[in-house]
């Protein structure tokens, strides 16, 4: 394995050291006034030594641009670390695996990974969803190459070691839920990204302080010990307008704010001071709540706004109490204050009727698992049964359900809904980041989160005593449109019956 100096997990894993990153954004297209403008404030803050990485989008907002590795590799040649975000909305697990040959193979390293938003604007129309693989499997994943592995028997070049390889890989969460359901969820899902290889966290942005301590406390409630980086967005009005509408995933943007900032525009500098004053302030609040670093964000800031912001973040750490900084969302839920004893939640009735049928039928302790494990297997040895069962399995499940035959089920680890017809990006393990008030980010306001759902729906974790889930494998396509009974029964899905 090759030794590369890396700036940004040397300074990151340095416990004395406050990590800045900047985000950049690459535009559509290959060149230009956009990316001129990035590469002259990345040579600025070179000069200037304080940030240690920059990030780089992955078509955010679901939207086509130049691919984060290109950037990343011009940012590289200048001397500054680049953090490449991976999304998985574009590419099958065929296309992530070779991007991270790809990617190491250029000393490319830090890696954020996530599910990215959905798809949205596209040529000619709007783009495919892919999320072949989710943020927890494309770690796992990473967590798997790290290692000295072999290509398995019966795979194209089989048996040949490959050389490992040592990517700083990251996650995202979300602490700025504001329902009990979205929120036990992400961080439900955290422990599971850090169970599989998760090397830092970097949290949505937000406004709320409480719900950035909340972060940092429920790690170490967790006696994790992994570094965390905040994330602080620097929003011009148009851009406030617009997050405050709901537009953007995953972000709420509270009223009060958005009516200072119109105040503030009002300004002969239309109110940049006083954002800049106001991050520099959570910044320095951040330091000492426990943060590793921050990650700045903000549109058209150029680095001279962005020095200024640093300056002042360091003179405002001297103080002990920063005003003005703490807008919170309009009844939401705390973990620390609000969490109490679910053991009073109801389950549906559908979820007890089918737990009821689970349990007796497809669990291996249950009375009729035998039974029905022998007609299961009789009926796969013969082609017209076989049709029959997979058309009996289909249509019930399909009233029931609204099944699509994915030919692995996992409906008992989603509360007896199904992931691949009601959620759009297939989550099979945990929400993504996107949804806002519990609305999912595709459907906003009008179709509730699928795991929302879940979460009311049946058992669900427990905010007093969290435990990360057990990973679900990605959906193997070669049993897509087939009986999930009979996969499942010939130890064939993710349970591996023997
Ligand atoms: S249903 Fe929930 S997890 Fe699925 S895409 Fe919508 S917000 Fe994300």
């Amino acid at each position: 394995m090759t030794a590369v100096t890396n700036i940004f997990r040397d300074s990151l894993l340095n416990r004395d050291d406050f990590t800045i990153t900047f985000e950049l954004v690459p535009g559509r297209g290959s060149g230009g006034r956009r990316l001129e403008k990035i590469l002259s404030l990345v040579e600025s803050a070179k000069t200037d030594g304080r940030i240690k990485a920059f990030s780089i989008t992955d078509n955010p907002g679901g939207h086509p641009a130049l691919s984060p590795s290109s950037l990343g590799l011009d940012i590289q040649a200048m001397g500054i670390e680049p953090l490449l975000h991976f999304s998985l909305k574009d590419k099958n697990r065929n296309m992530v695996e070779s991007q991270l040959f790809e990617w190491y193979r250029h000393d490319l390293r830090n890696i954020l990974a996530l599910g990215g938003d959905y798809p949205r604007y596209g040529f000619k129309g709007q783009a495919m969803p892919v999320f072949d693989l989710d943020s927890t499997q494309l770690l796992n994943l990473i967590q798997y190459l790290r290692g000295d592995f072999a290509v398995k028997k019966g795979a194209p070049g089989q048996k040949m070691g490959l050389p490992p390889m040592d990517f700083f890989a990251g996650c995202v969460v979300s602490p700025f839920k504001t329902l009990e359901s979205e929120q036990v969820w992400q961080y439900v899902k955290l422990l599971t990204k850090i169970n599989n290889g998760a090397e830092f966290v970097i949290s949505q942005l937000g406004f709320d302080m409480q719900k950035y301590k909340e972060l940092v406390r429920f790690i170490q409630d967790q006696q994790i010990d992994i570094p965390v980086i905040a994330n602080v967005f620097v929003p011009n009005l148009s851009v406030a307008r617009i997050m405050n509408k709901g537009l953007v995933p995953g972000v709420l943007f509270p009223d009060t704010l958005l009516n200072i900032m119109e105040q503030e525009a009002k300004t002969s500098d239309k109110g940049e001071e006083a954002r800049l004053i106001r991050a520099a302030k959570m910044i320095a609040s951040l330091r000492k709540s426990g943060y590793s670093g921050v990650h700045i964000g903000g549109n058209n800031l150029h680095f001279e706004a962005i020095s200024f912001l640093l300056d002042q973040a360091e003179l405002f750490s001297k103080q002990t109490e920063h005003e003005n900084i703490h807008f919170p969302q309009k009844n939401t839920w705390y973990l620390h204050e609000h969490c109490k004893n679910n053991g009073s939640r109801k389950t549906t009735f559908l979820f007890r009727s089918n737990d009821v049928i689970h349990r007796q039928f497809f669990t291996p302790k249950g009375p009729f698992f035998s039974v029905t494990k022998s007609i299961s297997l009789t009926c796969k040895k013969n082609n017209l049964l076989r049709k029959l069962y997979t058309f009996i399995e289909h249509l019930s499940k399909k009233l029931l359900f609204r099944c699509r035959m994915c030919g692995d089920c996992t409906l008992y680890e989603s509360n007896y809904l199904c992931p691949q017809s009601g959620c759009p990006k297939r989550m099979i393990n945990g929400p993504c980041g996107g949804s806002i008030d519990g609305f999912c980010e595709v459907y906003p306001k009008e179709r509730v989160c699928f795991w929302v759902r879940s979460f009311h729906n049946g058992a669900s974790p427990d905010c007093r005593k969290f435990q990360q889930n057990k990973l679900l494998p990605p959906k193997d396509w070669a049993l897509n449109q087939s009986s999930s009974w009979l996969n499942y029964f010939s130890g064939k899905d993710h349970n591996h019956l023997g």
